[in-house]
């Protein structure tokens, strides 16, 4: 069951609505799933299933979606997107840091449903391949004051301590990095990770740079790294 040629997804939502519009857009794709209605049943078909993505509700009748997320990453780094109907980024956050890769606030579109499907099943594809092939991989190394990032290992070190980012922060991170100095704009930040640019994405991506600053900047509230342009765009500074 393990072998899943175009992706096999676990949908966790116990609200029979939602669930009928999230799997109705997956067999459209012709994209594999099961369903789990609670935490338990969740679990169980997260470890007999290996899924390549699991799709979450963070409001469950069994128990909290956190505590899901911070089982399951007791065992695997399987794309998590979490589907929430809480408008507080409080709950968002909680959930990054727990180790969910994105997420998706109650209601949203099938089309922005499907755009996040795709880039965690491209992320899943892409981590088993480099686990098998074993690519030659871009060697180069970003330094920034007491920021270093190894682009090929996907490692982050601030001030020589190792840190952990989820692949969404990571990825933000090595494009602000790579364009240092220049002030990327919304837009572009939100189609190089996202792969579209939605206005509605916008949140989110806030929500990623407050998770990603609290984890490289000292003082987030004050950032040396990570300069905000409001209403344009994000600028990575050069740090001495
Ligand atoms: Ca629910």
């Amino acid at each position: 069951m393990s072998q899943h040629e175009t992706g096999y997804i676990l949908v966790v939502e116990d609200d029979a609505a939602i669930r009928n519009l999230i799997t109705t857009a997956l067999e459209l794709h012709e994209l594999s799933f099961d369903v789990a209605e609670n935490g338990a049943q969740a679990l169980l078909k997260a470890v007999s299933h290996t899924p390549d993505v699991i799709v979450l509700d963070l409001g469950l009748p069994d128990m909290d979606g956190v505590e899901i997320i911070n089982k399951v990453r007791s065992w695997s780094l399987v794309p998590i997107i979490v589907v929430s109907a809480r408008q507080e980024d409080t709950d968002k956050v909680a959930a990054l840091d727990a180790g969910a890769d994105d997420y998706l606030t109650k209601p949203f579109s099938v089309d922005e449903f499907l755009a996040r499907i795709r880039v965690a099943l491209r992320r899943s594809q892409v981590a088993n391949a480099s686990v098998q092939t074993n690519a030659p991989a871009e060697s180069s190394v970003f330094e920034n004051g007491g920021l270093h990032i190894d682009y090929a290992a996907g490692c982050v070190l601030v001030d020589g301590q190792e840190i952990h980012l989820t692949p969404i922060e990571f990825k933000l991170l090595c494009l602000l990095a790579r364009n240092s100095g220049k002030v990327l704009t919304h837009t572009y930040i939100l189609k190089e990770v996202w792969g579209q640019a939605l206005t509605s994405d916008l949140p989110s991506l806030r929500v990623f740079m407050t998770t990603l600053r609290k984890k490289i900047e000292a003082d987030p509230a004050h950032p040396r790294y990570i300069q905000t342009h409001v209403g344009v765009g994000y600028r990575m500074m050069r740090v001495d």
